[in-house]
């Protein structure tokens, strides 16, 4: 996976399909069929955990993001219609490496604590509110959208991790 924050400036489904097919082979190399399973493999790959937790989150908000010196966690607002895909649209946020803007309500106990999060605020606990950035916006859900149709494809025939690679394979 790039370790590249580069980002660019304009929708592309290229750029996303791209991020789907490595997604999906990576999640081929793990046997990963679920999109938890998914999410795993990713972790995995990228040496850095990547929790799924649930919590009452602000109105609106269906998912946020919290970034932990060693780990990420995708908090899902609970009793979502759709949990899967917002996970998948989370997990889109992670694999395209959104920074987000810290969510207001963030409160830091400590000046030290304050110092450190004004120097680097990846080295510091940092919550995404989902939704300011509408370029990632828009990532995150078209990547969401191809990953969901990846995998319903390769549920439904039952087809073995070579459906997962299909897409690569022709290039
Ligand atoms: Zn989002």
């Amino acid at each position: 996976m790039s370790e590249s924050r580069a980002q660019s400036s304009s929708r592309s489904y290229r750029r996303v399909a791209a991020a789907v097919d490595a997604v999906c082979a990576v999640a081929a190399d793990y046997d990963a069929t679920t999109l938890d399973e998914v999410v795993a493999a990713v972790a995995y790959e990228r040496e850095r955990d990547i929790e799924i937790a649930s919590a009452q989150l602000g109105p609106g908000v269906c998912g946020q993001r919290r970034f932990y010196p060693d780990r990420d966690v995708i908090v899902l607002a609970t009793a979502l219609p759709s949990r899967d895909h917002t996970l998948a649209h989370e997990l889109g946020h992670i694999v395209f490496d959104h920074e987000g803007a810290p969510a207001p309500e963030v409160t830091l106990e400590a000046s030290d604590d304050l110092i450190a999060y004004m120097l680097s605020q990846r080295a510091h606990q940092q919550i995404v509110d989902d939704g300011a950035d509408e370029l990632a916006e828009w990532e995150a859900e078209t990547f969401a959208a191809m990953l969901m149709t990846r995998l319903r494809v390769f549920n439904s025939r039952g087809a073995g991790v070579s459906v997962l690679r299909f897409d690569e394979a022709l290039g």
